[in-house]
């Protein structure tokens, strides 16, 4: 933990903003940095201070688990509010993070501060570190990804025609609960037939029948990481166009993820499963990007789209999910996380990709 604060200030000081402290105010980030899993929570760091700031409901949390490199402080009305009084006397750049302040806080802030404190917009610092996973949090989001993948196994073998959308997406929740999962990582989808065609489909109170395509999207959040995950099942014998449509997103996921390495692009990443799906006519109907990193948050850096000028490298997590969605009539994505490694990648979502058709 201390070490992230420390690569914080370090990305800081090359940056061009000339920030001497820092103030955090995104949830997500303050656990990164400081280890704090409550829901209020703040961090102000700098060189030769770092305190961590949170209300009278987490005092004891907070004892137990914000690093010991923090001074802690109990506010009384809101970050914004006591910040000031907790900076050094004097001329100060104080970066906060522009993306996740709200304009009242904003103005909040720019009242109370000392004339002789300049406010920088910091962009995304604390977000740039965490697209690079250590070796602990790839080792989190593996076991998430395990969890994940054993909770689906269970709910295919009880079979999934005729049962509804609802069913199987609650069911596939509660199995994965039940495994140590804390919640699910998103709202899970669960869509069969013509419905596939949404690619972020709602379940519906609606009985899949017998020689269907079903997209399932699901991830568990464990020790506070997120896993993510689709795979389309069959829930009988389909007909050709929908094998064939399976067998090209395979193709363009397998292509997608060949690229997923150290220095490739992810606008190169994406570009080669969408020539795939291009070259067979099917253009328009792949509208999402490719993929996306996952970590602490299931949506988070590096993108892989034809607008990324992210470059991949070691350590980061990312998704690789084309689809093809036919409206009226169905919708296929396969999607896998994996790890980038010197080499290339590893695959931590195992559950195989070859058509599996289910009763
Ligand atoms: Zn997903
Ligand atoms: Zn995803």
């Amino acid at each position: 933990m201390t070490d992230r604060a420390s690569r914080l200030l370090q990305a800081l000081s090359e940056g061009e903003g000339g920030i001497e402290l820092m103030f955090v105010s995104s949830l997500v980030n303050v656990r990164y940095l400081t280890g704090f899993t409550g829901s209020n929570g703040a961090a102000l760091i700098g060189p030769d201070r770092r305190v961590f700031l949170t209300d009278f409901r987490y005092v004891e949390q907070a004892a137990s688990e914000v690093d010991s490199s923090f001074e802690r402080h109990i506010i009384r009305t809101g970050f914004f509010e006591e910040l000031p009084a907790l900076l050094p006397d004097g001329a100060l750049r104080l970066g906060f993070e522009d993306r996740h302040v709200t304009v009242y806080q904003h103005a909040t802030l720019g009242e109370k501060l000392p004339s002789a404190v300049e406010l920088v917009a910091a962009g995304m610092p604390v977000e740039a570190l965490r697209a690079v996973k250590d070796a602990k949090e790839v080792q989190r989001i593996r076991a998430a990804c395990e969890l994940a993948d054993a909770a689906l196994r269970e709910i295919l073998e009880q079979g999934i025609a005729g049962r509804t959308e609802t069913e199987i997406a609650l069911a596939l929740e509660d199995a994965m609960r039940h495994r140590g999962a804390s919640a699910a990582s998103f709202d899970t989808i669960v869509a069969s037939g013509p419905h596939g065609a949404l690619p972020h489909a709602s379940p519906r109170e609606v009985t899949i029948g017998d020689d269907q395509l079903v997209v399932i999207d699901w991830g568990a959040v464990l020790d506070g990481y997120c896993s993510d995950c689709t795979r389309t099942v069959a829930s009988g014998e389909v007909g050709e166009q929908a094998r064939i449509v399976y067998d090209l997103v395979l193709e363009a996921q397998l292509g997608g993820l060949e690229q997923v390495r150290p220095g490739v692009s992810g606008r190169d990443a994406d570009a080669a499963a969408r020539r795939i799906i291009d070259a067979a006519g099917h253009a328009e109907h792949f509208g999402h990007s490719l993929g996306h990193g996952v970590g602490l948050e299931v949506h988070e850096k590096p993108t892989l789209s034809g607008r990324s000028d992210d470059v991949l490298q070691d350590g980061n997590v990312v998704s690789c999910e084309p689809g093809v969605y036919v409206p009226g009539e169905l919708g296929v994505r396969i999607e896998d996380l994996c790890v980038v490694t010197p080499s290339g990648r590893e695959v931590l979502t195992e559950i195989p990709k070859e058509l599996i058709v289910v009763g």
